[in-house]
């Protein structure tokens, strides 16, 4: 049988891909060159009764209630307002930064009135360029040094092994800081944690009449092989993998920052109070998960996560120096080339090499999807 579209990668783009698609009429091949699907977003149940995410915390929010609505047909959510503690002076405080954080860090009395003063004086005694040459400028500019130094500085030199002023001004974006007290890691309007696993969301999603799921087979080493299943010339090939590899490194390597991520068993109910505590400026991870507070399970026993950046291995985090975007620019001309032919569509965290969270890469996925049918 031939197929009328071919995607690469089961992850959580090209699922929702070869969903679409698959309800468009077409034939579908999915092509996942691990033993798993859903890529990133993988998590299983451990032995101790808490699901765990394999590669670090996922934690679902967005501001699309299309996206949201598109993946509730596949799983319910818990209604999980995501929090995050910050490891700093000894004490654990909120973050992101909010008036307790203020008040906690500096030992003051800040009235929520007066924050944003505050934060202008902080500002104001600090040293930065305009506008912003990288991270470092970009930080300081909206918190000023000296939150900067506690935060963000060192959590950004673990995380990314380079000194913050090489990385580019993008990667800091907008700093969240509220003026008031609300705790909350994400202000989307839906957030949550699918209900049994966001592998079992994969799975329903790959779970259509259309759709053949073959997993352990890198399109690389079968690609010449596939003539008698699918047809590159007339069908829709959708590429979820790294964006280097599908034009033969040709303009050179994109960069990525990989994670040795150390999961534990601990004998007690609950290991620490928040479902994510950061530790920007103690011990060589960057901060340690509880998954048990995200999924509401109930076990005797936890499951915590530690993560240890480290320079190679699973590509997590696309690199954004100015080095890679140039390389990128270069790459995604020949993308641009490709997708005006309507016969192919890139979509996902690697092949357009960008940080996405879950939401933007399903929105991704969906808006190109669409754009070719
Ligand atoms: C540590 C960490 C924490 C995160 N936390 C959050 C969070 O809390 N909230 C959030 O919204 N987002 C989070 N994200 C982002 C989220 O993981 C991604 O947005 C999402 O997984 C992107 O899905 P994807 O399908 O584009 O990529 P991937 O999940 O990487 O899937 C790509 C798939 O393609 C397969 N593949 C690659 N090459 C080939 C090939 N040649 N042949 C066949 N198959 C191939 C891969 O094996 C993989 O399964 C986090 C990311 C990381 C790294």
């Amino acid at each position: 049988m031939k197929y009328d579209c071919l995607v690469i990668g089961a992850g959580l783009s090209g699922c929702t891909a070869a969903r679409l698609l698959a309800e468009a009429d077409k034939k579908v091949l999915v092509l996942e060159k691990g033993r798993n699907i859903a890529g990133n977003c993988h998590d299983y149940l451990s032995e101790a009764g808490v699901t765990v995410h394999t590669h670090g915390p996922h934690i679902f929010h967005t501001v699309y209630k299309e996206v949201w609505d598109f993946l509730s047909r596949f799983t319910s959510f818990r209604l999980f307002q995501h929090r995050v503690l910050s490891y700093v002076h000894g004490m654990t405080v909120p973050f992101p930064i909010n008036r307790d954080t203020l008040n906690a860090v500096f030992g003051e009395n800040i009235s929520t009135q007066d924050v944003q003063e505050f934060l202008k004086q902080e500002v104001k005694n600090s040293d930065f360029k305009v506008p912003s040459e990288n991270f470092q400028d970009a930080v300081v500019c909206q918190i000023g040094e000296r939150l900067y130094e506690l935060f963000y500085k060192n959590y950004t030199i673990k995380q990314w092994g380079r000194d913050p002023k090489e990385l580019s001004a993008d990667v800091a974006a907008r700093i969240p800081v509220r003026s008031n007290r609300d705790n909350r890691y994400f202000s989307d309007k839906y957030q949550g944690i699918p209900i049994g696993g966001y592998t079992k969301m994969a799975e329903k999603m790959l779970d259509h009449p259309n759709i053949t799921l073959m997993t352990g087979c890198d399109y690389f080493q079968i690609k010449d092989n596939l003539g008698s299943l699918y047809d590159a010339e007339k069908g829709i090939t959708v590429y979820t993998g790294t964006l280097d590899q599908f034009f033969e490194y040709k303009y050179g390597n994109l960069e990525y920052r990989s994670l040795d991520i150390q999961f534990k068993t601990v004998d007690k109910e609950f290991y620490q109070e928040a479902p994510v505590v950061n530790y920007p400026n103690d011990y060589d991870f960057t901060r340690i998960t509880e998954f048990k507070h995200m999924t509401g399970e109930k076990s005797d026993k936890t499951v915590i996560c530690m993560e240890y950046p480290k320079q190679t291995g699973h590509p997590y985090y696309a690199v954004l120096t100015k080095e890679n975007m140039e390389k990128r620019a270069k790459y995604m001309e020949e993308v641009k080339a490709l997708e005006k032919t309507g016969r192919f569509i890139f979509t996902g965290r690697l092949a357009e090499y960008k940080y996405y969270n879950m939401d933007q890469a399903v929105k991704s996925a969906m808006d190109k999807v669409r754009g070719v049918l």
